[in-house]
């Protein structure tokens, strides 16, 4: 399975409905940063992770929700759920980063939004003009060191700046709380585990395949 198929899993279902519409917007997301990063030749070294090294995400409620599905319907890897469980809260490092996976992060389809924005899309300046801003720990000489992209206006879409998707985020949220990635999606995973026993034990809901022995509830 992969994750655009998760929604079959609880179909109908509010948190079904959540996880598409997350989808939809990550999709868009992805999209427009591509498109930015070409435009203006942007690139992160290969195999460059060191964001990831220094960075706690804190997400909200619904995203941490599809992460956690990911984790036990996708990938039904409770080894991840054990590694947010004895996570040192003072590590800077992300919890859900391997330094030796080829993307480096474990949940890469399911990664939050501002794992998707950061180093890829422009912010706002004082004046509230779109600018994008080389990160810090990018070492390719062959990518400027900060753009201005107001002809990306002009000639193929409006520029979109993090705080856009940002609000597009909130229009999703329900309760507009960001919690640490490792205390969420271990929240997430609890009520998710719940919730897939009640459609197991009720016979009225999917056929899951092999749901992990429950590690967070
Ligand atoms: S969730 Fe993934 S992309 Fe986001 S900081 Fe952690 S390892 Fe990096
Ligand atoms: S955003 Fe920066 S730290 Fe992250 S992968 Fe790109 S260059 Fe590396």
């Amino acid at each position: 399975m992969n994750i655009n198929e998760l929604g079959k899993y609880l179909h109908g279902t509010h948190i079904a409905e959540i996880w598409q519409s997350l989808l939809t917007l990550y999709d868009s997301v992805d999209h427009y940063t591509v498109a930015f990063q070409q435009r203006h030749a942007i690139s992160c070294p290969v195999g460059c992770g060191t964001c990831c090294e220094h960075f706690i995400p804190e997400i909200t409620t619904e995203e941490a929700s599809l992460v956690a599905a990911y984790i036990l319907l996708v990938k039904q890897d409770c080894s991840l759920l054990n590694r947010l469980e004895s996570f040192d809260e003072s590590s800077s490092v992300c919890p859900l980063y391997d330094k030796d996976s080829p993307f480096h992060c474990t949940v890469y389809p399911a990664r939050a939004l501002i794992c998707r924005l950061f180093g890829a899309c422009p912010s706002s300046d004082k004046q509230n003009r779109p600018i994008f801003r080389k990160c810090k720990y990018n070492t390719r000489n062959d990518t400027p060191e900060f753009v201005l992209p107001q002809e990306f206006l002009i000639e193929e879409q409006p520029v979109s700046v993090m705080s856009v998707f940002g609000t597009q985020l909130k229009a999703l949220t329900a309760d507009q709380i960001l919690k640490p990635i490792h205390t969420s999606v271990l929240e997430a995973a609890g009520t998710l585990q719940f919730i897939m026993r009640y459609f197991t034990d009720n016979d009225s809901g999917p056929d899951i395949p092999n749901s992990p022995t429950p590690v967070a509830s």
